[in-house]
């Protein structure tokens, strides 16, 4: 039995963390924090395959350079002079093109192949979470933007997405009667799903509890002690922890954890909010995105979340009230209904872990062979947590790369063997 220690309890730790156990390794899990919290808990629960496209797209730099000063648009770029978030940025709109989002969408299809199997597989072996499988629909307003965005999900064809068919307002209407008079066409991705996913965080860490994997909560991981290309241990604020394996997969601040080894890996914080509706406000059947004003509602048990807004300005988890008040405004456009204001609502912040291509991270650091990484799943970490961790697993107890991760190589953003043997202490 192998010893492997995984750095981070999100959803992406907390998926690697299962495949691992179901492999019989023995595995400790040590998060900073008292449980999950962050992206893995405020997002908005889509497990949604039809969806593989990156954050980085064509036209992007247009629309942001519109967008990037306005503290209360979709996307926020709060202006610095930090070089390597200025050299991030430079990537980031460097692939915003056809050719990488093709590639995109090739790599994140192929990854998503088995998702909904893998997630059933984890509720067969006793995870348990509240899941809902009523498919995304997406709702506009203009007939020309509705037009717009069935022709750019056209591509996904080639790669077994089948373009989905428009709907008119009365039968929209029909389908969720709250929505506001002004909405007058959308398309609906029927199999899609969606968890509440504070339950799948705590169901998969009951699970993990109960099948002898240790946590170490309220615990950080200061530094990463390694020799000739071996990870050792890791040293934490609770003390060392020796490892045969180590796993990084902390979400936006992954890229502090490889620098304790010497590898600098660009992940940026794409902060999201969500504001949540208890009980809902209006009866929704569906989650629902309203694309044109770049926000979701995802129903869950007894509560609407609404979701959405894309905002770089560091690694930090301030709420900015002007972001969540844009996201009630939205929801009052969108619905018949909708309370005045915030009111009682309850907002928070979340960082997705994005790299300048938008793809993943997934494999072994350059220069280790027994120290990896699984970070930097955007806007889609709880969809592709299960087949993450799956490969990750497979990855450390076969010692192969799989195939679907080969075009996650952490190796396209370091440089090899820049590893240097040190006991680092941050
Ligand atoms: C508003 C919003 C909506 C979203 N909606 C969706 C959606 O509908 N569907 C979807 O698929 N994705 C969605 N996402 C994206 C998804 O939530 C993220 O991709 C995913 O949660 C990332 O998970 P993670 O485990 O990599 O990172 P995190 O959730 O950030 O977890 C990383 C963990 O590592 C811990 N950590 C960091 N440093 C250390 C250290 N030194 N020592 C110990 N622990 C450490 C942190 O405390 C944290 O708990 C959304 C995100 C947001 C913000």
């Amino acid at each position: 039995m192998t010893d492997i220690v995984i750095v981070g309890g999100g959803v992406i730790g907390l998926a690697t963390a299962y495949a691992l156990r179901k492999r019989g390794a023995r595995v400790t899990v040590v998060e900073s924090h008292p449980a999950s919290h962050g992206a893995s808990v405020v997002n908005a629960g889509w497990i949604c395959p039809s969806l593989p496209g990156p954050v980085p797209a064509p036209g992007l730099v247009t629309q942001s350079l519109k967008w990037m000063l306005r503290s209360d648009s979709p996307l926020y770029i709060k202006p610095t002079l930090d070089f390597d978030y200025l050299r991030w940025l430079v990537g980031f709109w460097r692939h915003c093109n056809a050719r990488a989002y093709a590639h995109a969408l090739e790599a994140t299809t192929a990854l998503n192949a088995r998702t909904f199997e893998l997630f059933d597989d984890m509720q067969a072996s006793g995870v348990g979470y509240e899941e809902h499988k009523t498919g995304i629909l997406f709702v506009f307003h203009s007939a020309a933007n509705l037009e717009h965005d069935l022709r750019s999900l056209e591509p996904l064809e080639k790669y077994g997405i089948k373009p989905p068919r428009p709907y008119g307002a009365r039968e929209l209407h029909e389908l969720e009667p709250s929505l506001s008079a002004s909405i007058t066409g959308g398309f609906w991705y029927e199999g899609d799903r969606h968890v509440r996913p504070d339950t799948l965080t705590s169901g998969l860490t009951d699970w993990l509890k109960a099948h002898d994997v240790e946590f170490r909560t309220n615990t950080r991981v200061v530094g990463i002690e390694h020799a000739s290309g071996k990870a050792r241990a890791v040293n934490t604020t609770g003390g060392r922890l020796p490892a045969d394996a180590i796993v990084i997969a902390a979400g936006a601040r992954t890229g502090e954890l490889t620098k304790m080894v010497g590898a600098t890996l660009p992940i940026q914080g794409g902060k999201g909010y969500c504001l949540d509706y208890a009980p809902s406000p209006v009866p929704l059947g569906r989650p629902i995105d309203f694309a044109e004003s770049r926000f979701v509602a995802s129903p869950m048990d007894g509560m609407i979340r609404l979701a959405g807004t894309m905002e770089f300005s560091g690694i930090n988890d301030i709420v900015r009230q002007e972001r969540v008040a844009a996201l009630a405004r939205g929801a009052a456009r969108a619905f018949k209904e909708w309370p005045e204001g915030i009111g009682g609502a309850t907002a928070d912040s979340g960082l997705r872990p994005i790299t300048p291509d938008g793809l993943p991270v997934i494999g072994w650091l350059p220069g280790f062979a027994n120290l990896a990484v699984a970070s930097g799943h955007a806007m889609l970490g709880v969809t592709l947590s299960a087949s993450t961790g799956d490969a990750v697993a497979d990855l450390i107890t076969t010692g192969r790369t799989p195939d679907v991760i080969e075009a996650f190589d952490p190796a396209r953003f370091t440089s090899r063997g820049t590893a240097k043997s040190t006991s680092s202490e941050k």
